[in-house]
Order: structure tokens, then C-alpha cells, then sequence
């Protein structure tokens, strides 16, 4: 079987980057999410290549060419070629010498199917010849393709020790390409969920807050809650919160606001602000990210001007909050929220000193108070008009 070479023709800088690795003495191949997504008719943007070359070579290769290399990690053998302004990930061949969990120690090799074997799904273990296109397949990971099948290489519980974060991509991949999950895959994941916890909370929260922006993870999420997947990390998700995330995934399809990771984490987690800040903590969300969980648990009613809340609490927590409780205002409003910039209040403490008021603790009391009114009167830019709110606060003409 081949892919079709036109699928890559176009691509900016790659033909020269296949150049410079002389992939066509067949050193080098298309890797991966790549190949699986050209196999799928799917839009690829990161196209990963693995290749038989060791990374000096792969560096020298590319210098030679003019094309600049970064050693992203070169201790894993990736190099990253930035050709045509488009950065490439380029691996050497490599097999597992140790695993631990939570990283392992590699070898470079020159054989295909070593590298093919220390992947996780046979699905992303596809290789391709950029050249001919043709297909390197030695897991069955065609057949799984085409029959929607998300399968660990080898024994699954085998492939979790030897990395944990296994658990979370079988249900990601799964999520995004199977319609059923694989029954053994499932039995392996549910008997080791627990080994979620030897690693980073930083790995688990991008994995899952990908499984989550998917277009409709809630399947999944609803098998691994009932397989007590996520107990180890977030034992706060009950399965009763499934509607709420239903509800969400329904409310940003009908105002056409793109998924998002953690908003619908925020619909799976309990209405407690408290809590919210201490799973953002476990999960070292941003401070932007936390401030998100809190706001969503904290259920703050959106007003008639939705900018009013947006001005107190930002506007992505705003627009979540729209969405989280399928406000109709959502589909109106999310333009404007994305395009938010907070206004400037245009006076300051010095122009109500300058109306009489005696300098001092007061004057920060009273400019809150005219603040609260500027935004009850929408915002006005225009400086003359705060002023006249000014002038009421403080009872002076
Ligand atoms: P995506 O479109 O989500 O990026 P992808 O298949 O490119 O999908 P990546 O996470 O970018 O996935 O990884 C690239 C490839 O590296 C995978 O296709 C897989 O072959 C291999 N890989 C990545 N992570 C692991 C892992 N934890 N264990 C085994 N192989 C892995
Ligand atoms: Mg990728």
C-alpha cells in the first residue's frame, strides 16, 4: 500500500529538508501521527520523520544544507529542522535499554521495526517512504486503521510499566479515532490506573486537557470514570457531572466557540471554588488557569452587559461562564469576549482630590465607588461624563 507522494509535495521546506538527509537512499521515513492522519484523509500539520542517520550526522546533514537545526533533545536522538520556517522533528532509530515509568534510556539502532516496536498504538507506528509514499506496517496498524481500532504494540500491561502516560494516550487516541475501546487495552489501563501517580502532574494535565478539547470526548471520559481511571488524580469527577459536560460540548457547538481543554474540565468538577484552587494547584494550572476553575465553581450570575462581569473577572471566565450554564447570550457574545480589552477607568484619585476631597484612605473608597457606577453606565470613554459621575459620588457640582 502507498500514500500518495502529492499529499506532501506542497509542504514548505520539506523537499529540501528530504534532501538534506538524502531520504531517498531510503535513511529516512515519514513517523506517526503523520502517517495515520494522511491514512485518515485528516489535515496534517506536524509531519515527524525518524531516521536511520545518528543525530551528529543528522546536524551535519543540515548545516550542510543551510537548514538550522536545534538539539531539542538530542539525548533522545531528536533534532528539530527548521526548513522553510516549519520546524521538523527528526529522531534517530532508537530501542528502549531501560524503562522506568516515567522516562526511559534509549539506544540508536538501525533497524525499523526496533523503533517501530518501543511506540505505543499500532496506529502510530506507521512509517512511510517519502519518496514512493509506500507503507511500513509491522504491528497491523492498517488493519486497525481501517477498523477504527486503538491498539497497544505488544502486551498493554507491559507497555504501561514501561510508561505510565500510556494510560492517558490509549484513552486520548481512543477518544479521537475508535468508536468502541479495545477490551484489553481497557483491562490494562484500569488495573494500573493507579500508576498515574508516579507521574508529573504537568504530563497528566496536558494529556488530559487534550482527551478533553477533542470534539466529543465524553464517551471516553464516562468509561474511564466508570473504570475508576481518573480516581488516582481527580477523584473530585463524579459521573453524574456527565450531563453538565454533554451540556457544555452542546452549548459551544451552537455558538461556534472552539473546545477547550479546561472549561470542560470546569463542567466535570463540583460547584466549590475552594476546591477548584486546590486542583488547579495539583495540576499547576497558570494562574489565568485557576482563575478560570474558580471562577466556573464559584457560578457567578453573568448581568444584562455581559463586559460588566468581564471587567471583574476577566473575559474568558465570562464567556465560560455563558457557556457553562447554556446562556443563549453565548453565541453573541463570544466574539466580542475574545476580542475583550480591558477599559481604563479615565479619571484617577487626583481628579477627586482636585473636586475637594481631602487626600487620604477615603479617596481609594470613593474612586471604587465611581468606578462601580462607571461600569453600570457601560464603560463611557469619555472622560466628561466619569467626571459628572464623579461629581454625584461625591455630592459637588
Ligand atoms: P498528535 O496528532 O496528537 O500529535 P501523534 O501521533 O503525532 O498525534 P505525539 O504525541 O506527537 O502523537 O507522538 C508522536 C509519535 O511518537 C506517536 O505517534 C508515537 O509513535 C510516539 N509516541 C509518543 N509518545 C509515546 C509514548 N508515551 N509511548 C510510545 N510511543 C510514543
Ligand atoms: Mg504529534
Amino acid at each position: 500500500m502507498r500514500l500518495d507522494p502529492a499529499l506532501w509535495a506542497g509542504k514548505p521546506g520539506l523537499s529540501k529538508l528530504l534532501g538534506a538527509l538524502d531520504a531517498d537512499s531510503g535513511t529516512t521515513r515519514f513517523v506517526g501521527g503523520a502517517v495515520r492522519d494522511w491514512l485518515l484523509g485528516l489535515p496534517v500539520s506536524d509531519i515527524d520523520l525518524a531516521t536511520r542517520l545518528k543525530p551528529d550526522a543528522v546536524i551535519a546533514a543540515l548545516e550542510r544544507a543551510g537548514i538550522r537545526a536545534v538539539p531539542t533533545g538530542l539525548q533522545h536522538g531528536t533534532v528539530t529542522a527548521v526548513s522553510g520556517g516549519v520546524p521538523h522533528e527528526v529522531t534517530t532509530l532508537r530501542r528502549d535499554v531501560a524503562t522506568f515509568g516515567r522516562h526511559a534510556e534509549v539506544a540508536f539502532t538501525d533497524d525499523w521495526q526496533e523503533d517501530a516496536r518501543r511506540r505505543d498504538f499500532t496506529i502510530n507506528a506507521l512509517y512511510a517512504d517519502p519518496g514512493t509514499g509506500e507503507l511500513i506496517d509491522f504491528f497491523g496498524g492498517l488493519d486497525d486503521l481501517k477498523s477504527r481500532r486503538v491498539r497497544f504494540i505488544g502486551a498493554p500491561l507491559e507497555r504501561i510499566a514501561e510508561d505510565h502516560l500510556r494510560i492517558l494516550r490509549f484513552f486520548r487516541f481512543s477518544a479521537r479515532f475508535a468508536p468502541e475501546l479495545d477490551a484489553q487495552g481497557l483491562a490494562a489501563c484500569a488495573a494500573r490506573a493507579n500508576d498515574l501517580m508516579a507521574l508529573s502532574r504537568e504530563r497528566i494535565r496536558d494529556e488530559l486537557l487534550k482527551l478533553l478539547a477533542l470534539p466529543s470526548p465524553e464517551p471516553t471520559v464516562a468509561a474511564m470514570l466508570a473504570h475508576d481511571i481518573l480516581k488516582p488524580v481527580l477523584p473530585e469527577i463524579a459521573a453524574s457531572r456527565l450531563p453538565a459536560l454533554a451540556a457544555l460540548i452542546a452549548a459551544e457547538g451552537a455558538a461556534r466557540v472552539a473546545p477547550d481543554g479546561l472549561r470542560r474540565l470546569a463542567a466535570l468538577l463540583p460547584e466549590s471554588p475552594p476546591l477548584a484552587a486546590e486542583i488547579a494547584a495539583r495540576l499547576k494550572l497558570s494562574n489565568a488557569g485557576k482563575g478560570r476553575l474558580v471562577h466556573a465553581a464559584g457560578r457567578p450570575a453573568v448581568p444584562d452587559d455581559p463586559r460588566a462581569l468581564a471587567y471583574s473577572i476577566g473575559a474568558e471566565p465570562t464567556l465560560d461562564r455563558l457557556l457553562l450554564t447554556g446562556d443563549p447570550r453565548a453565541a453573541q457574545w463570544a466574539g466580542p469576549l475574545s476580542h475583550y480589552t480591558r477599559p481604563r477607568l479615565p479619571i484617577s484619585g487626583k481628579d477627586l482630590i482636585a473636586m475637594g476631597l481631602p487626600p487620604g484612605p477615603a479617596v481609594s473608597r470613593r474612586l471604587a465607588e465611581v468606578e462601580q457606577l462607571w461600569v453600570a453606565a457601560g464603560f463611557p470613554a469619555d472622560r466628561n461624563k466619569t467626571m459628572a459621575i464623579a461629581r454625584e459620588v461625591l455630592g459637588v457640582r
